[in-house]
């Protein structure tokens, strides 16, 4: 027998120890309360077994400022197991929220995007995450008993790139009657500064995350990986995604990765690679510039297209990767700063692969946000620090109105309180989405791998759910889902993290 087979007959014999003991003291299972019991017998009795699985020995897990910090280590396999099963409530619970909002908006059942995952994404999946990801399951499973098989969790994992990339392509391809009108979506505000641009010449990188409440309120945590190859990272994240999927982190040969999306991206390619997958390994095995482009740009499927920022702590440079799938282009500079806020800049990306987005339009979210960084950044070139981002993150100004108020202009967004959404994004009025999360980080703490993150809008304002769904009923189907995203205080959190006592 081999190590798993033998875990397998121990957990086994827990439970059928733990069943045996409920029969003798139960007799026959006259009563639904005895049946009860039974099934939670079993429970504790697979949990216990699952808790002494010598792969979780390395793992662990605490709370603090909003956010659940996970440390995993190990093999693919084994750090999959403690993802799955240290995060196991969290990720069957955006699980539910995630595939919900998934069908929703694409007139799918779920069995259509568990065959995209199963014949389309998983067969191009790297060994190693492929068995990360049925690692997910396996440690899923040991915790809850939960029905989760790999083509749920891999789909999951794409949830930025089936619904809003691969399906708009597909409904084209066969032209599919009254197809849902799909957009890509429009994620984060962010910026990379260095060299005369910072108080100390040095590399500061801040990205706030935008997406739906019903979304943004689950991307709470903070992965500490320590993998058996390549290098160590630490990002925010999702629970039950391997890759950080808003994208902000940093890995122990130097890197520092954000990202902000690029608005009305149109194309897919269905031979390509996950970007999920890219992602993850960009991150993990890059060590300059030049590698991450390269991994990025193996395979490009053209899910989840990203104007990429980076920074390499080791030379003081940053770069801009705007990875379209028909065109690309790559900027880089020891000396400026680039910031993002969902819209391309090369002519030739802006042409091919985002024919709809409209660069001149100043009311727009993208361009008027790009306009308040330009000025914001400008006013403070020379003095931007961490404390200074995290207040940037935070900032309501309106350039299309010249005022303060927070709405879906701002850097910090709160498109609840705008009427007219964003029509880019296919956002309606009022739509509950906006800024979700903020984290900022320089070269100094990410050479000790640290950075600061803070839950909820990156201004400090509360997003209530009650209030909100009384006066927009027309956001019901959310109910379900929906949860007050109270922000929490910035908050350190570095590798290696020991809980407070
Ligand atoms: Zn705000």
């Amino acid at each position: 027998m081999n190590d798993s087979m033998r875990r397998a007959a121990a957990i086994l014999l827990v439970i059928l120890g733990a069943v045996a003991r409920w029969w003798a003291e139960s007799g026959a299972p006259a009563s639904a309360s005895a049946h009860d019991a039974m099934v939670a017998t079993i429970a504790a009795a697979r949990e216990r077994a699952a808790a002494n699985d010598a792969r979780l020995k390395p793992a662990s897990r605490f709370e603090e400022g909003g956010w659940i910090y996970v440390h995993l280590e190990g093999d693919p396999g084994a750090m999959g197991y403690q993802h799955g099963y240290l995060l196991a409530p969290e990720i069957e619970d955006a699980f539910a929220a995630v595939s919900a909002g998934m069908m929703r908006s694409t007139k799918r059942d779920w069995e259509f995007f568990r065959k995209a995952a199963h014949e389309m994404l998983g067969p191009k999946i790297d060994a190693e995450y492929q068995q990360e990801l049925q690692g997910i399951v396996e440690g899923l499973r040991a915790r809850t008993g939960s029905k989760l098989d790999v083509d749920d969790i891999v789909a999951f994992n794409a949830f930025e790139e089936l619904p809003d990339y691969y399906v708009p392509w597909l409904d084209k391809q066969q032209k599919t009657a009254q197809a849902p009108n799909l957009k890509s979506p429009g994620n984060c505000s962010a910026f990379v500064a260095t060299g005369s641009w910072t108080k100390d010449g040095l590399i500061v990188m801040a990205h706030n995350n935008w997406t739906s409440y019903r979304n943004g309120e689950r991307w709470r945590i903070v992965f500490d990986i320590a993998p058996k190859n390549g290098y160590r990272i630490l990002m925010d994240g999702f629970p039950g995604v391997i890759a950080s999927d808003d994208d902000f982190g940093i890995n122990s040969d130097g890197l520092m990765v954000t990202e902000t999306t690029i608005t009305q991206f149109e194309g897919w390619d269905p031979n390509g690679k996950a970007e999920f997958v890219r992602a993850r390994k960009a991150l993990q095995y890059a060590g300059s510039i030049d590698e991450y482009t390269k991994i990025m740009l193996d395979g490009n499927n053209g899910g989840y297209a990203n104007d990429w920022l980076l920074g390499d702590r080791k030379t003081g440079e940053i770069a801009q990767l705007e990875l379209g799938l028909k065109a690309h282009k790559l900027w880089r500079t020891k000396d400026g700063v680039l910031s993002g806020s969902n819209w391309a800049r090369d002519p030739k990306v802006l042409k091919e692969d985002t024919p709809q987005f409209d660069p001149a339009n100043k009311e727009s979210s993208p361009n008027a946000r790009r306009a308040r960084w330009d000025e914001l950044l400008k006013e403070n070139k020379g003095k931007i620090d961490v404390a200074l981002a995290e207040k940037m993150l935070g900032d309501h100004a309106d350039t299309a109105q010249h005022k303060k108020e927070a709405n879906e202009r701002t850097l910090c967004g709160h498109v609840d309180a705008s009427p007219r959404g964003v029509k880019e994004w296919d956002w309606q009025p009022y739509y509950p989405g906006g800024a979700v999360q903020g984290k900022v980080t320089d070269a100094t703490m990410a050479k000790e791998m640290r950075m600061m993150a803070r839950m909820g809008h990156p201004c400090g304002g509360d997003f209530l759910a009650k209030p909100f769904l009384a006066a927009h009923p027309e956001y019901a189907w959310q109910e379900p889902y929906l949860r007050d995203m109270k922000a929490g205080p910035w908050t350190e959190f570095w590798s290696n993290q020991a809980p407070k006592e």
